[in-house]
């Protein structure tokens, strides 16, 4: 009898384990239900110590800010310094409270600072133009090159760094801004004879005084001459004598060689159409694009060319047509 009994104990007690476990795990499981219908982790998120708002996708709200610190927002950023990066904390909070990524990304990079990369062209160190990448700062220099402009030696390519964006050119209009002419005008061979004879007595004013280029002897006037007209008159000097400029101006022509009988020669332009020309030279002293002043030593007598002898060919022209040098000197 006292077994059955003892056995019927067992069992009430092992009923009675078994509703408290189930109340506990039902009551548990209620209480999670309640919780998660309630609260929810999220990651509440500082910066600078101060709390700005709440994220649900702390990776992906993180990547957004890395993309936009190697990238920026625009063209030509190098990269976004951001003094100091958000921190996360994981917590459970309730529901109702809603992540604001958008706000946070932009409380983020406000702090930054963007820094922009493009080239500057440079001509003798200075800054002239900026375009957005080295290929393009390439393209100008070899277009300047090709073009033969007067700077082509002087150019550079700076990287440029800077925290302001200047306005950036394109190709074309970088060329056609640093584009400089040579200083030198090619004289065409046509233009190199003079194109035609004041045979008149009228005295062209030439609006210069002028200085004699050579000192020596009158071996050669001006007009006809063996059923020609001469253009100019020679001065017979040593070979080597210095020849003077008749007055300052810019060589607009420097030849060595026959040059049309000529031989060598140089053709200095005086402003308003009137320029001197001096043939047969030995040596040229200045080269083609120097200014010379009156006076100043600019080549040697010689016999070059068409010629008999060492002398000066001196022609003086006024809008090209060859003027009486003797009108003027000698
Ligand atoms: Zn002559």
């Amino acid at each position: 009898m006292f077994k059955i009994s003892s056995l019927k104990n067992a069992i009430i007690h092992i009923r009675k384990c078994t509703k408290f476990i189930i109340t506990i795990a039902l009551s548990a499981f209620l209480i999670i239900g309640v919780f998660t219908l309630c609260y929810k982790p999220i990651y509440s998120v500082t910066l600078n110590g101060e709390m700005i708002g709440y994220s649900e996708n702390k990776s992906k709200l993180q990547e957004r800010i890395n993309k936009y610190i190697e990238e920026g927002n625009g063209q030509n950023v190098a990269f976004v310094d951001i003094e100091e990066l958000p921190q996360y904390k994981l917590c459970l909070l309730k529901k109702n409270i809603t992540p604001n990524d958008e706000e946070i990304f932009e409380k983020v990079i406000s702090g930054g600072t963007q820094y922009y990369k493009y080239y500057a062209i440079t001509v003798d160190n200075t800054e002239k133009a900026y375009v957005a990448n080295f290929s393009e700062a390439e393209e100008v220099i070899n277009k300047l090159k090709e073009k033969n402009s007067n700077n082509k030696d002087k150019l550079g390519v700076i990287e440029k760094y800077e925290t302001n964006l200047v306005e950036l050119a394109t190709v074309e209009k970088s060329v056609t801004d640093l584009y400089e002419k040579k200083v030198v005008k090619k004289v065409a061979s046509s233009t190199i004879g003079a194109t035609g004879v004041n045979t008149s007595n009228k005295v062209v004013n030439l609006g210069i005084s002028l200085v004699r280029p050579v000192s020596g002897v009158l071996t050669s006037r001006f007009g006809a001459r063996w059923g020609r007209s001469h253009k100019g008159i020679d001065i017979g000097a040593p070979k080597g004598t210095t020849i003077v400029a008749a007055a300052s101006g810019t060589v607009t022509y420097a030849h060595y060689g026959y040059g049309g009988g000529y031989g060598n020669h140089l053709i200095i332009s005086h402003g308003n159409g009137v320029q001197t020309l001096y043939g047969h030279c030995t040596s040229l002293l200045v080269s083609q694009g120097a200014y010379v002043s009156q006076g100043q030593a600019i080549a040697t007598v010689g016999n070059t060319g068409n010629s008999q002898g060492n002398h000066l060919h001196l022609e003086i022209r006024v809008n090209g047509v060859a003027q009486n040098p003797q009108n003027y000197l000698y």
